[in-house]
């Protein structure tokens, strides 16, 4: 063990961990006294008791938001107040980044390296660039003539929300958190049951740097009883959700059943990634195809799950992406030097496994992977695999694994690669290398997806919005645009 490894593990030992849920100020147990266990997925232990919220908390936490929201503290503050308030929010998750950072690590199998160096400070970097947009978002005032001045103006909706995945629990919070709260709304944020940690501890940073209590509430429980209950309640204004295609019609469902409530989805995707033969540069591309599938263990939504390689190019190209493949081998989250961690859980390891079985059956050509390591540990670890020879009507080509899994097909050229990339339900992103700009271009328009990197793969900022087409969902996280999920227009007509 190297010495900052050692110095991790006992940081790790010594880590007091917050586990109830987080309502109108203060940490409280669920009332029905339920909770779960969290699991360790790098060991398969429990490292702590989660309160099980259900109907009953919700009730509680909505009273809470609603109360908080109407007396004004928050939502009617001067927006530099609220701007001074977020950043010391976003300041406190960099001061302890470290053991929000372990947190994660422990909570998901995350690399301590990415958690430290990624998620904490992008976490923070969105709460920052929130506080500072809100007094640079500006109404409007409509045309309506000399005897009439019309002021469209942007409100708050109330009480949000926001029920989040476990592949990203902290940054995936973050980007709901960020718009909603910079809006004045109250927020109830409900993590997913196998990563309720960091949620659970950045409440009490947000009481510290001054937010009102009330104004965020968190709740870790199931899906089918806390998520559920959040969905068809009917006080809650809005839901801002991230996860999968098939939760996130059932929320559009619980609107309907209860409020109409707003739904914003961000869901899944099957992303495609192109190469195309004329690729320049395919030491590049393939370090970017592995990057694109093996960061985060795959489990990510806008993960280049599909490989679309041009014929011409395939073997040699495969041959290298391979080559990446075997150099990432699965370690310890808490080793710095790890770049591949575990797979969250028991039933997802199962699930990508299954996903390796049927494409061994369908008759996909298994080049590397496949196989669970390191059960010595307890965990659960799956080496990188890549499958070649896969066809369009293979569950690897048209299921998204959420796992370590690259599904190579081969193509004939632009246009066939165009529609084998989008011929998939999901549009949450696409990549294609080439060097013919007007391949780049061509592409880019007809590609049936919300972000399309060229010559490039999972670039991003603040700046730019992120969310699908197609049933990947819709409403955009980030940017100004994630503004439009949390506020409704109201149009002011005074005559004169
Ligand atoms: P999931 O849909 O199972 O769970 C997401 C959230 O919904 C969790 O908080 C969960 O508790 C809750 N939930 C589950 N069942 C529910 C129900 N019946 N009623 C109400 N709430 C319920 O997704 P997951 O497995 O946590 O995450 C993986 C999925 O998230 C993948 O499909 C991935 O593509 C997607 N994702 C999308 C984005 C994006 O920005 N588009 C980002 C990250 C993850």
């Amino acid at each position: 063990m190297t010495s900052e490894q050692i110095y991790w593990k006992e940081r790790a030992s010594t880590l007091y961990i917050e586990a109830r849920a987080y309502i109108d100020g203060a940490y409280v147990d669920a009332i029905s006294g339920q909770t779960f266990d969290c699991i360790n997925p790098a060991t398969g232990r429990s490292i702590a008791t989660v309160a099980s919220c259900d109907a009953a908390d919700v009730d509680r936490a909505v009273k809470s938001g609603r109360r908080a929201f109407e007396s004004g503290e928050w939502s009617r503050v001067n927006p530099l107040e609220r701007k001074r308030v977020l950043q010391r929010f976003s300041s406190l998750l960099l001061e302890h980044r470290e053991e929000l950072a372990l947190l994660e690590s422990l909570n998901i199998g995350k690399p301590i390296t990415n958690a430290f160096n990624g998620d904490i400070i992008s976490s923070a970097t969105t709460l920052q660039w929130y506080a500072e947009a809100i007094d640079k978002v500006y109404g409007e005032v409509a045309q309506s003539g000399h005897e009439m001045t019309t002021m469209v103006i942007r409100e708050p909706l109330g009480v949000v929300a926001a029920v989040v995945p476990w592949n990203y629990p902290l940054s995936m919070a973050c980007w709901k958190l960020g718009p909603a709260l910079a809006a004045g709304n109250s927020v109830i944020l409900k993590p997913a049951e196998q990563s309720p940690l960091t949620a659970i501890r950045i409440a009490a940073l947000a009481t510290q740097a001054g937010i009102p209590k009330g104004v965020l509430n968190v709740l870790p429980g199931y899906g089918e009883t806390a998520g559920k209950a959040l969905g068809l309640h009917m006080d809650v204004d809005a839901v801002a959700f991230t996860g999968s295609t098939a939760v996130g019609k059932l929320f559009m469902q619980y609107a309907g059943q209860s409020n109409i409530k707003r739904v914003g989805l961000e869901c899944g995707g099957k992303s495609p990634h192109i190469v195309l033969a004329d690729c320049d540069d395919l030491d590049a591309a393939a370090r970017s195809v592995a990057a694109g599938i093996f960061a985060n263990a795959g489990q990510v939504c806008n993960a280049g799950s599909r490989l679309i390689v041009d014929t011409r190019i395939a073997e040699a190209f495969l041959e290298r992406v391979v080559e990446h493949a075997a150099n990432l081998p699965p370690g310890d989250p808490l080793d710095p030097a790890t770049r591949l961690g575990a797979i969250v859980s028991q039933k997802q390891l199962d699930r990508v496994s299954s996903y390796i079985q049927s494409g061994k059956i369908e008759g996909a050509r298994l080049l590397i992977g496949g196989e669970r390591t390191l059960t010595e540990t307890g965990g659960y670890f799956l080496s990188p695999t890549v499958f070649a020879g896969v066809t369009q009507g293979m569950r690897i080509a048209r299921d998204e694994i959420f796992g370590p899994v690259l599904s190579a097909i081969t193509v004939s050229g632009l246009e066939e690669a165009i529609a084998v990339a989008n011929n998939t339900s999901y549009g949450l992103a696409a990549g294609i290398w080439t060097q013919n700009v007007k391949s780049a271009l061509h592409a880019s328009r007809m590609l049936r997806a919300g972000v399309v990197w060229v010559n490039c793969f999972d670039r991003g900022s603040m700046a730019a919005p992120f969310g699908g087409f197609k049933q990947s969902g819709f409403g955009r996280d980030k940017s100004l645009h994630a503004f439009d999920k949390y506020t409704d227009w109201k149009s002011i007509w005074m005559a004169h």
